[in-house]
Parts: C-alpha cells; sequence; structure tokens
C-alpha cells in the first residue's frame, strides 16, 4: 500500500523535488533528473545513471562524489526518455566524456541508445554498460539478456571509482564490464507492490508463499514455494550463486567477494540482518572472503516485500573501486574525497523550431491534430484494458504510458498548430512529445514510429496517399530498427508489418487512403488477435513466456484499436471534402 500521496499523476515529479530538498548537499536538478552539486575541477568521465522512478534510492540516491556524476530519473516503473538521458548527461559532462550504465530493460535500453546516439553525433565520446545480474531471468548461455538489479550498484560504483580515479572512458567502460560479468543476483518476492493511487497491486503472491526470482518491477517470478525460514532463505540464495561461478573465476576457496543484502521495499532491516547472519556463515564456511558488505536497500520496488542477494567475485582492480570512498544521499563508504567547488552551469536544451509552412500544409497539420484526438480518446477509453493484459506477463504499466503518450503527443500537435507549423513538423513536435513523456518500450518506439511518418511528409504540399503510405512503411522499418523485434516475437510488429503490407496494396490498387487504412485496419485487429497464441522473445514479457498464451500482446492490441480509430478520423474527412 502506498498511503501518502497527493495526485497520483504528479507522484514522481512531488517525489524528485522533495528529494533535491532534501539532499542539496550532493545533488542539484536538471531538466531530465540531477547531477552532482560539485563538478569535479579537473576534466573527469562522468558516469551518468538512472531508470524509472520508484527504485529508490535508486537512482537519484546514489549521485555523489565517489559514484555516479548523474541520474535520468523516469516516471514511476518508466524508463527517463532519451531527452532526458541527454539532458542530464550534457549537464553532467566535464569534457572528458560520458558512460551511460543501467539495468537491462527493454525501454531503458532504447530511451539510453538514442540519446547516446545524439552525444556521439554532438561529438562527445559516449560509451554504455548495461548491467544484466538477475540470474532468474535468463540462462547462463543467455547473460545478456538478463535483467539488471542490485548489481547496478557494484557496477555503478566500481565505474564511478575508476572516472574518480582519472582513467578514461575506454578503462572506465572496461572495468564496469568487468564489474557487471562477474556481478550475479537473485530474488525472491513475499508481496507484491501497489503504485500511488492504484487500487490493487500490479501483481500478488499468496499469502505464505514465496515468489522466487521476481524482477523489481514486479514481472512474475519463475516459480513459487513457502514462505521459508530466514535460515533456509539464506541456504536457498547462496547455493542458487554458487551454481553459478563467472568466466575466469576458477574457485571458490579463497576469493574475495563484495556481498550486498538488499530490501525491496518493505522487508525490515532487522529481518535482513537475520538472513546475513547466516549468509556470512555459509559464504565463510566455504573459503569466501567478504569484503565491505552491504545490508539494505539498495534498488528497492516500491512497497513490495521482497529480498535478494548479490555476489560479485572481486578481482585486485575490482575490489580497489569498490572499497573507495563514496558520499551519496544514499550511500557512503569511508572518507570522502574534498572536491573544490565549482559551479555546475545551467543547461539550456535550445527551443524546437518551427519552419516556414504553406496554408495548405497548416491545414493538413490540423488534421493531424484530429488524428492524435482520435488516438488519445481511443487509448483513454482503453487504458485499463491495457494495462490488464500488459500486467500478464509484463509490468501493467502499457495503459498509462501509451495514455501519457497520446496525451503529450497531442499538446504538443496543439502547440505547434497555433504557432503556424506545417503537416511534417507537427508530427516531429508530437514525436518528440510522445518519447520524452510516455516512458517505456512502447513510448521509445511511436516516438520513432511517427517521425518516421513526420519524414515522409513535408511542410509544404498535403500528405498525399503515397506519402503516408511510404511513411507508414519507413515506421515499420523504424521500429524494426531500434527495437530488433520480428514477425512471430509477440510485439507490435506483428501487427505494424501485416499493416503496413495491406496499406500498401491497397494504395498501389489505386483505392483512396480511406478505403486502404480501412482494409489494413481489419488486417491490424486480426493480426493484433493472433498474437494470443505467440511466445513473447522481446521486450520484459520474455521470462515469462509461457504465462502470456492465450492474451494478445498489449502493444499490438493498442495499435490495432489506433489504426481503427484513425480510419474514423479519414473516413469522416472524406465525407467531408466531396
Ligand atoms: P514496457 O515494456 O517498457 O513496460 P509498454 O508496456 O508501454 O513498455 O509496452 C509494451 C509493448 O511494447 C509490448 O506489448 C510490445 O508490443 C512492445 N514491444 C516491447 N519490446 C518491443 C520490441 N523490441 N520491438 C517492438 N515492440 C516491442
Ligand atoms: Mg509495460
Amino acid at each position: 500500500m502506498t498511503r501518502l500521496f497527493n495526485d497520483p499523476a504528479a507522484f514522481a515529479d512531488e517525489m524528485i523535488e522533495g528529494f533535491v530538498a532534501a539532499s542539496r548537499r550532493w545533488v542539484r536538478p536538471v531538466p531530465g533528473g540531477v547531477v552532482r552539486r560539485n563538478r569535479p575541477a579537473k576534466a573527469s568521465v562522468a558516469v551518468v545513471i538512472g531508470g524509472g522512478s520508484g527504485h529508490y534510492p535508486a537512482f537519484g540516491g546514489l549521485v555523489g562524489p565517489g559514484l555516479a556524476h548523474g541520474a535520468a530519473l523516469g516516471n514511476l516503473f518508466a524508463s527517463p526518455s532519451a531527452q532526458q538521458v541527454y539532458s542530464v548527461a550534457k549537464a553532467a559532462d566535464t569534457g572528458a566524456g560520458i558512460l551511460l550504465t543501467y539495468g537491462n530493460y527493454a525501454g531503458d535500453v532504447l530511451h539510453f541508445d538514442q540519446a547516446q546516439e545524439r552525444l556521439i553525433a554532438e561529438g562527445i565520446p559516449c560509451q554504455t554498460v548495461v548491467v544484466t545480474d538477475d540470474v532468474s531471468s535468463a540462462g547462463p548461455d543467455e547473460t545478456a539478456k538478463r535483467r539488471g538489479v542490485a548489481g547496478d550498484l557494484v557496477v555503478f560504483k566500481v565505474a564511478s571509482a575508476a572516472a574518480e580515479a582519472g582513467h578514461p572512458l575506454s578503462e572506465v567502460a572496461r572495468v564496469a564490464r568487468l564489474a557487471n560479468d562477474r556481478t550475479r543476483s537473485f530474488g525472491v518476492a513475499f508481496t507484491g507492490c501497489t503504485l500511488p493511487g492504484a487500487d490493487r497491486p500490479l501483481f500478488t503472491v499468496p499469502a505464505g508463499r514465496m515468489g522466487v526470482g521476481m524482477g523489481i518491477h514486479g514481472e512474475p517470478g519463475i516459480g513459487e514455494q513457502d514462505v521459508p525460514t530466514a535460515d533456509q532463505l539464506a541456504e536457498l540464495f547462496v547455493a542458487t550463486l554458487l551454481r553459478e561461478l563467472p568466466e575466469g573465476v576458477t574457485q571458490i576457496a579463497g576469493s574475495r567477494v563484495a556481498v550486498i543484502l538488499n530490501g525491496l521495499g518493505s522487508v525490515k532491516y532487522e529481518e535482513l540482518f537475520v538472513v546475513y547472519r547466516r549468509v556470512a556463515e555459509l559464504f565463510t564456511a566455504v573459503g569466501l572472503e567478504i569484503v565491505d558488505p552491504d545490508v539494505g536497500e539498495f534498488v528497492t520496488s516500491f512497497d513490495m516485500a521482497g529480498a535478494s542477494l548479490t555476489l560479485t567475485w572481486l578481482d585486485r582492480e575490482l575490489e580497489e573501486f569498490w572499497r573507495a570512498p563514496a558520499d551519496t544521499p544514499a550511500y557512503r563508504k569511508a572518507v570522502a574525497p574534498v572536491e573544490p567547488f565549482v559551479d555546475t552551469p545551467g543547461v539550456v536544451i535550445a527551443d524546437a523550431v518551427i519552419r516556414e509552412a504553406t496554408p495548405e500544409s497548416r491545414r493538413a497539420a490540423a488534421r493531424v491534430v484530429s488524428v492524435l484526438e482520435a488516438v488519445l480518446g481511443v487509448v483513454e477509453r482503453n487504458a485499463a484494458e491495457l494495462g490488464r493484459i500488459d500486467a500478464v506477463a509484463g509490468d501493467g504499466d502499457h495503459g498509462i504510458g501509451m495514455r501519457r503518450g497520446a496525451g503529450a503527443a497531442l499538446d504538443a500537435a496543439r502547440d505547434a498548430v497555433s504557432r503556424g507549423a506545417g503537416a511534417s513538423t507537427t508530427l516531429v513536435w508530437a514525436a518528440d512529445a510522445w518519447a520524452d513523456r510516455a516512458g517505456g518500450t512502447s513510448g521509445a518506439l511511436w516516438g520513432a514510429a511517427l517521425r518516421s511518418v513526420a519524414a515522409a511528409c513535408d511542410d509544404i504540399t498535403t500528405p498525399t496517399r503515397e506519402q503516408v503510405t511510404a511513411g507508414v512503411e519507413a515506421a515499420t522499418q523504424a521500429i524494426m530498427r531500434y527495437g530488433k523485434a520480428e514477425i512471430g516475437d509477440k510485439t507490435m510488429v506483428d501487427v505494424l508489418l501485416p499493416f503496413s503490407v495491406a496499406l500498401r496494396r491497397g494504395t498501389d490498387d489505386g483505392q483512396s487512403l480511406a478505403e486502404s487504412w480501412d482494409r489494413a485496419a481489419a488486417v491490424a485487429q486480426t493480426a493484433a488477435e493472433s498474437t494470443a497464441d505467440l511466445l513473447p522473445r522481446k521486450g520484459r514479457a520474455r521470462p515469462h513466456a509461457e504465462k502470456s498464451l492465450g492474451t494478445p500482446d498489449a502493444g499490438a492490441v493498442s495499435l490495432a484499436l489506433i489504426t481503427r480509430a484513425v480510419h474514423a478520423v479519414l473516413a469522416s474527412e472524406k465525407r467531408a471534402t466531396p
């Protein structure tokens, strides 16, 4: 239960405001998140972390000397947008390049990758290390697909200490990668979590039972068993983590390890200590040397009751960086380095430009607004159902995310039109707002899709059916390029590709846009229903593939609904203009 909130929609922003007010010694707010209050006087690699809100102290609480230089802070359980990551990175940059590092979730990867592309295009060196420590999210042969959980702290800490020591970007990225390769985590949960204002938990665990391998967004676990005693849980944790030695580690006895026992939100520190007592005994019994263990909350999942154990196999280099001092709102170690005070200059993100548009294209831009009104309408009417479908194997936020994205896109489009924008520019504004505000995987993909449609149009003529068809084709290519999903992976691609093919067929047969769109929307509807028979191979639903059999894909369903709603607008225009 989350008890204290005002407007649930404002929760994340208000939480960040309060966090900043309480943490001025370490951080200052910038667009998209926070950066360290004091800049290092000497240029050093800036380690930029981030993710959704609801995981405190990840991510804002881990910014300060010895740890991260900046954190991009997304909405509740939604990745920060590419714009947010970019803006935080710009503010954190001191001229020696940027390391982006964060937990492996599809939405985060899309947004951070786009931010990286943009930084590199501006000549700012930037590398990425994605954290993949959760052993229950994929097998040992697919470690790159694993989710990132409390192992985040080790990777962030090691990377930041290397940056602090003055190492160049390539070195900082190398040790961060090494830390990730040598870190394993495993978690359990006793209850689900309830987001502010929600009337029920995102998921539940039956009373007296324990979800094994549960994700920090409430992704369902891989198994379930009775709640064990504290000692039995310690034994399960230790046995699981010792089963898989990372490459380069040849023996257990005599190895030196960092250990984190992490509470996921509403397990008491006292309970954690009871568990840790047995963890330490067991590790010591097999000859492990524990270095600077941490017991407490480091990466949480709102008010979820649960815990995870993280083990990092240290070498000389990793140990030096793990033990180095740090001083952040939520994490302190030894004496922090004293930094000479240098004021952080504010960042200014240039206002998007409105290109000159013809009256013809401005009329088309007004129709773009009508289309977006229809999109928001259909998303709002179906938001609860989309959330329910997404919760079956994903995290239940698809309705919320689509509503945020479509609403922001509509606002931005109206704003653009009021400033005299043409069709293409209006679509660009809508695309950027959607990607920036929606968060999540689908936010990044819808942003990319709308940008492709924008690129197929211009600010001079009324978009022709050929332009719209080519725009939809380009959007399909863009989504497949960014998301790397193919037909049959149980994503929105399973609807978009057949929709785009059907639209092309109609256009080439000489049908009007409204006619061919009508047929294509029918194809989309059938394709969305058929995703119920597929097993997800992309996105956060993948580890829980079998649970989703019989339920269609949330992103596929929303796309089909939207194509139908857009048709209604196209058809009514046709009637209005004979
Ligand atoms: P998140 O998964 O970050 O919570 P949403 O819930 O808003 O984001 O969107 C989930 C939908 O995104 C899925 O139902 C699927 O249709 C789509 N999706 C996820 N990953 C991909 C991908 N790699 N390519 C295309 N679509 C994807
Ligand atoms: Mg989701």
